[in-house]
């Protein structure tokens, strides 16, 4: 689908800043599989599974994502956000189809019935551009959403951070060291990631009363590096910076012909690397549908499916990192009681690990029931079978896939005559392979998964009328059965 893409800056990342996001999950990095440059972020990021927690200088919890993962990417690859960024941009004008125009600010937009008008600002002067769709993802403070008057309820902490990027000469293991309270950072939290270019990631939990400009003194900050690692550290600062941060949602992520995704819809504190992956993740579920209406497959109401899903994903996020947040900044007495008992407690009890809570990695969110996932949906691994991965089945972006566990070449043919009127392919599977294990499903099933990689339907009765009604559903069936009779 062409597309115009305007951003009011001309370079990739936060300007001045080094590192903003740095853990991409499992899905986002499946999902950059699909888009192809997965291969690329893995070969300059960091792939990393395992996480350590201490409580003062003892470890109180280990975790182990790779466990009990089907997929062909890792739990995490920690990379630079401007990389990421850079790689996306990269690729946008490899494929060719979309007008990426920097130094474009939008002003205003005007979201009518039939069309959205956008007033763009360049240094070469102003213009308007009237189109079908508008997706709003201008960031946290999107003045945007701002002048459709739209609530977001924030909140704002007072919890402080530093960040510090820098290279040292001595190596450290390739693992996720998160403190709940350092000794070397006067009882405060402190996080450890290696990412890109031999930098290393390093978050201080400050006192809330700081001076932001102070802790940020690079004489400070090496003082702080000192006190953890010992005097004779040989390092090199990349970038410091302080935050604070906020959380917010937005209560509609669709108004009209206007969609909203990422910060601009949600933010939530970086605890638990939820911030970007899911604005990748709402991406990729808006990506398939937009492109169904736009040519004519489905009707316009399959948009409300993005709030449907998204909205509630975004929910379940702001959720685990509040409790995140209060865990690492206890707001009081009580809650600082609970914590000295839940550390002393989880260095010698595997329950009260789970509640040592510094930030729970992102995941794929599953959807609930609607009336276009009557179960609702929930995500499937890019799991490898046959020669190809599920991703690259799923490359062309907008075709739902039909796996039929275990079909026989007779009834393949019967449910391929479906791809004539849904946009569905299908394929058989071995019914003893990784796959039908990873789906949990019998010989005989057809699992009917999304372009973004989430199952639709399973249909035990799998034949090709209840195929048919499972389209119908997924893509909306009033819609298809307007277009149907329109065609
Ligand atoms: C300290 C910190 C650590 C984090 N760590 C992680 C992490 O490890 N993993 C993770 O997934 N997330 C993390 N995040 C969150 C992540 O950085 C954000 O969620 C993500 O950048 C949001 O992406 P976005 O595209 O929605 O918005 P942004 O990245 O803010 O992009 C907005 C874009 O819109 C453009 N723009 C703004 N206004 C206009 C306008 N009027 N017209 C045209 N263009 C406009 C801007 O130039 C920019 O390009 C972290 C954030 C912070 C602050």
């Amino acid at each position: 689908m062409r597309a115009v893409v305007l951003d009011e800056d001309d370079t990739v990342g936060v300007k001045g800043a080094s590192s903003r996001g740095i853990c991409y999950a499992q899905k986002s990095l499946e999902i950059f599989e699909r888009l192809g440059i997965y291969e690329r972020i893995r070969a300059k990021g960091i792939t990393w599974s395992v996480g350590r927690t201490f409580s003062g200088a003892e470890e109180v919890y280990t975790f182990n994502l790779q466990d009990d993962s089907a997929s062909e990417q890792p739990p995490f690859v920690n990379l630079q956000q401007f990389y990421l960024e850079w790689f996306l941009v990269d690729r946008i004008m490899e494929l060719d189809c979309t007008d990426l125009r920097w130094k474009s600010r939008v002003t205003k937009v005007d979201n009518d019935a039939d069309a959205v008008v956008v007033e763009v600002e360049t240094p070469a002067g102003r213009y308007a551009l009237e189109a079908e769709w508008f997706i709003d993802a201008t960031g946290a403070n999107s003045r945007i959403r701002e002048a459709m008057g739209l609530e977001v309820n924030p909140s704002r902490s007072t919890d402080r951070w530093c960040i510090t990027d820098v290279r040292f000469t001595k190596p450290f293991p390739t693992q996720r060291w998160t403190w709940v309270d350092a000794p070397f950072n006067e009882g405060r939290a402190v996080w450890q990631h290696l990412m890109a270019d031999d930098v290393w990631r390093l978050d201080y939990q400050m006192a809330e009363d700081c001076d932001p400009e102070a802790i940020s003194k690079p004489e400070v900050a090496g003082e702080r590096l000192r006190a953890q690692l010992g005097p004779d550290v040989d390092f090199e600062f990349v970038w410091i910076g302080p935050y604070q941060y906020r959380d917010h949602l937005l209560e509609t992520f669709r108004v009209g012909r206007t969609l909203f995704i990422g910060d601009s819809a949600h933010v939530v504190s970086p605890f638990g690397a939820r911030g970007g992956n899911n604005g990748i993740q709402d991406a990729a579920n808006l990506g398939w549908k937009l492109a169904l209406v736009l040519a004519g497959e489905a009707g316009d109401e399959l948009l409300d499916s993005y709030h449907a899903e998204r909205h509630p994903a975004a929910v379940e996020n702001l959720t685990v990192c509040r409790r995140t947040a209060r865990f690492l900044a206890p707001r009081s007495r009580a809650e600082h009681r609970i914590r000295r008992a839940v550390c002393t407690l989880a260095k010698r009890h595997e329950f009260a690990r789970k509640l040592a809570n510094t930030g729970r990695m992102a995941q794929a969110n599953a959807y609930p029931p609607s009336r276009w996932a009557k179960d609702g949906a929930r995500s499937v691994q890019n799991v490898a079978e046959g020669g190809t991965t599920l991703m690259r089945s799923l490359a062309g972006g907008t075709r739902f896939l039909g796996l039929a566990i275990g079909a026989d070449a007779a009834s393949l043919a019967r449910l391929d005559e479906l791809a004539a009127l849904f946009p569905i392919d299908f394929r058989g599977i071995d019914a003893s392979g990784p796959l039908a294990r990873h789906l949990g499903a019998a010989a005989g099933t057809v699992v009917v998964v999304r372009p973004d990689a989430y199952v639709a339907a399973t249909l035990v009765e799998a034949t090709p009328e209840a195929v048919a009604a499972a389209m119908r559903d997924a893509v909306g069936a009033d819609e298809r059965a307007r277009l149907a009779a329109v065609a």
